[in-house]
């Protein structure tokens, strides 16, 4: 029994999740969102360590690529090293190209599929067998609502989201008979870099301003015209890891203020 009555009753205390690309925006979201449930996390991103840290020590950072092939078991080793296993893999980091596919460079199209897909192929690969070994296993893939339907002008992205949720429903049957779930979430807008990237370019385009500019993001495709937060959709990846969403697999969970309702 731990000595802190908030992590006796946290829900998933002391299991072991690793949040790609978690320095900021969705994925920071959801490591924070899953240290509070009671995990111990292991953060990651490009860059060098960020300093981020907790008193009790339950998260740690590790630097990888996932650009290199060699990222995923590398992250995967540094889980069990330093926490001794990983029961969740949350598959979040990402980038964005937005350009029409006439003059869509394969460098961009090449890193959107390296960072999204493969190596969210490769970290379930490494993950399992860990998770087998425990006999409880939640792999919860950062999808999009593009994983589901297209915009323009994002081919790459659109192409490796609907791979994501192919890649999701694959190692669902692959896993159904282990304790282990996979699942993707397919959030609509969030305010994130990302986006923010977007929001800059319409208002260059246009001459809005940028919070002018955010409204015109809002209103194109999402009809409730308000953004997800990452904190929202931490607390949907908790559920997912949950004892209560022990049946769900396969599946995939959109928050996109109906923008895939029309
Ligand atoms: P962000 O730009 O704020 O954060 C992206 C994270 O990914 C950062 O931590 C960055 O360091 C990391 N990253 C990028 N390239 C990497 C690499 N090669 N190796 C390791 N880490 C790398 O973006 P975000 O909006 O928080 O996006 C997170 C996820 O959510 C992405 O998969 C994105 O496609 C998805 N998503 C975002 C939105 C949105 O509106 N923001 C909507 C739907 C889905």
């Amino acid at each position: 029994m731990p000595d802190d009555i908030a992590e006796a009753w946290a829900p998933l205390h002391g299991r072991v999740a690793l949040v790609t690309g978690s320095t900021r925006g969705i994925g920071r979201g959801i490591a924070d969102a899953l240290l509070q449930a009671g995990c111990r996390v292991m953060t990651n991103g490009r860059g060098p360590d960020d300093g981020t840290r907790d008193s009790a020590g339950h998260v740690a950072y590790a630097q990888a690529d996932l650009r290199e092939p060699a990222a995923a078991a590398e992250l995967v080793a540094a889980c069990r090293s330093r926490f001794g296993g990983l029961d969740i893999l949350v598959n979040n980091a990402g980038v964005q190209h937005v350009a029409p596919i006439a003059v869509f460079p394969d460098a961009c199209w090449d890193e959107i599929i390296q960072v999204h897909l493969s190596a969210a192929f490769r970290l379930v690969r490494a993950a399992l067998p860990l998770m087998r070994a425990r006999g409880f296993g939640r792999i919860v893939n950062i999808a999009s609502v593009h994983g589901l339907v297209a915009s323009e002008n994002k081919s790459a992205y659109v192409a490796a989201k609907h791979g994501l949720l192919g890649l999701t429903k694959a190692v669902a049957l692959e896993t159904a008979a282990e304790g282990i779930t996979c699942n993707a979430i397919c959030p609509g807008w969030v305010r994130t870099d990302l986006v923010q990237g977007q929001v800059a370019r319409i208002a260059a385009g246009s001459g809005l301003s940028m919070a002018a500019a955010e409204e015109e993001l809002l209103r194109a495709k999402q009809p409730m015209r308000r953004f997800s937060t990452p904190e929202a959709i931490g607390a949907l990846v908790v559920f997912l890891c949950s004892e209560a969403a022990a049946t769900m697999t396969g599946g995939s969970v959109a928050m996109d203020g109906a923008w895939t309702s029309v």
